[in-house]
């Protein structure tokens, strides 16, 4: 594991990523993308109340406390009320320094059909051979208003449970599984870096999107329900290392992309681009 980068480039990639997730239907107007302070481990940085898409300078940021998800500045500005989903990740795996957290309409039809994720093919083997499911539901107490956010810090602790603890935690401080879907929510997952995550976010997307079709060609055919061929445990494990050795290929490609679209403003990168 490398030392994180210092902040003014990861606050450059944290606004990028934003318009990645977006450019990528991951984000809309809703969804979000956190990074750990890369001084100070007790601390996270997402932007406040913005959509992803407009997210563009380092001002739009707040930090807070991973603690209890206060705002390290007791005067800033509203911020999203989902924090606590990437507060209690970072208090549980101190390997992670990324969380985002999406409402992907491929992902969702999942859970309400009750079937399996699963990796169908091989840049998804990060997903492990199981992704487990977290439901809110009988976490309400009878006043509770039903809404599915998890906006406290109990709620954040729940969903980060299932994220499971590695089984030697000598030898990695992220969890064992890497993504956890929500139902009639989304899902969250997380990284050791910005593009790990943002890798993991998209091709969770992605394989959930062919899983679909695949059923859709099998019940057009006249097959039989399920029967839809998985990567082996084996191959998971194969393609969850290829997936960790070829993320940061993926990323160029993906800044570049946004860069060419008017929509997305990175006063960080126009900044760095003035000073050569
Ligand atoms: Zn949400």
């Amino acid at each position: 594991m490398f030392p994180p980068p210092p902040l003014p480039s990861i606050l450059r990639d944290l606004i990028t990523a934003n318009h990645i997730l977006h450019h990528a239907s991951i984000v809309d107007g809703y969804g979000h993308i956190s990074i750990r302070h890369p001084a100070q481990p007790s601390v996270y940085i997402m932007a406040g109340y913005l959509a992803p898409a407009i997210v563009s300078t380092a001002e739009d940021m707040i930090e807070y406390h991973i603690a209890d998800g206060a705002p390290v500045d007791p005067n800033a500005k509203k911020g999203y009320s989902e924090r606590y989903i990437h507060g209690e990740i970072f208090k549980r795996f101190p390997g992670v320094h990324c969380v985002i957290h999406s409402h992907s309409e491929a992902v969702i039809p999942f859970m309400v059909a009750g079937v399996p994720l699963r990796p169908a093919f091989h840049m998804a083997g990060f997903l492990g051979e199981s992704v487990p499911t977290f439901d809110i539901t009988p976490l309400y107490t009878p006043t509770s208003q039903r809404d599915m956010l998890v906006n406290s810090v109990p709620l954040g602790a729940a969903l980060a449970s299932h994220f499971a603890a590695p089984a030697a935690p000598a030898d990695s401080a992220l969890p064992d599984n890497l993504v956890v879907l929500m139902r009639h929510h989304g899902f969250t997952t997380c990284g050791e870096s910005i593009q790990d995550a943002v890798f993991r976010a998209i091709y969770t997307h992605k394989n959930a999107a062919i899983l679909s079709s695949a059923a859709t060609l099998r019940a057009a055919h006249g097959l039989e329900a399920g029967g839809l061929d998985y990567l082996s445990e084996q191959e998971t494990e194969g393609c969850r290392r290829m997936n960790e050795a070829t993320a940061d290929k993926a990323w160029r490609g993906w800044v570049e992309e946004v860069r060419a679209v008017s929509l997305y403003r990175n006063v960080m990168i126009e900044d760095e681009k003035q000073k050569e």
